[in-house]
């Protein structure tokens, strides 16, 4: 499977459609859900090229991989969530993902229950 251009997130990364940005920098880009499971909901995406978790994982350079997750703490840190909060990345069909850009949601300002529904 190759990486789809037309993704929504490839669109946002290029400015041709508009998002509640938070921050970014060469490596990362944070912005708001725009349907928000929880009082806090934020995405962040590296601004590579990589299909899904794997894809990322597996293929970008140490600098994506660390100026990803470096960025990802810092937005946390920023969020005012303190008292804990989860990351999600769905994965591929069984995982649910929607968009077909890696990205990692931040779930927060609630207790969120279990991880799962049944
Ligand atoms: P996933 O199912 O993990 O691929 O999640 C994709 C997420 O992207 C969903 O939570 C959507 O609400 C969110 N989303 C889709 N389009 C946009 C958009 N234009 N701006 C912000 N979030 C979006």
């Amino acid at each position: 499977m190759s990486y789809d251009q037309n993704n929504i997130f490839a669109k946002i990364l290029r400015n041709e459609i508009p998002c509640k940005r938070i921050n970014e920098d060469a490596h990362y880009l944070a912005f708001h859900d725009i349907h928000p499971k929880a009082p806090i909901h934020v995405l962040v995406i590296p601004k590579g090229h990589y299909i899904n978790a794997q894809d990322f994982h597996r293929n970008a350079s140490p600098e994506e991989i660390t100026g990803f997750y470096k960025g990802l703490a810092a937005v946390a840190e920023n969020l005012n969530i303190q008292e804990g909060f989860r990351l999600i990345s769905n994965c591929g069909l069984n995982g649910g993902q929607e968009v077909p850009h890696y990205h990692m949601h931040i779930l927060g300002g609630r207790q969120l229950g279990p991880m799962l529904a049944a």
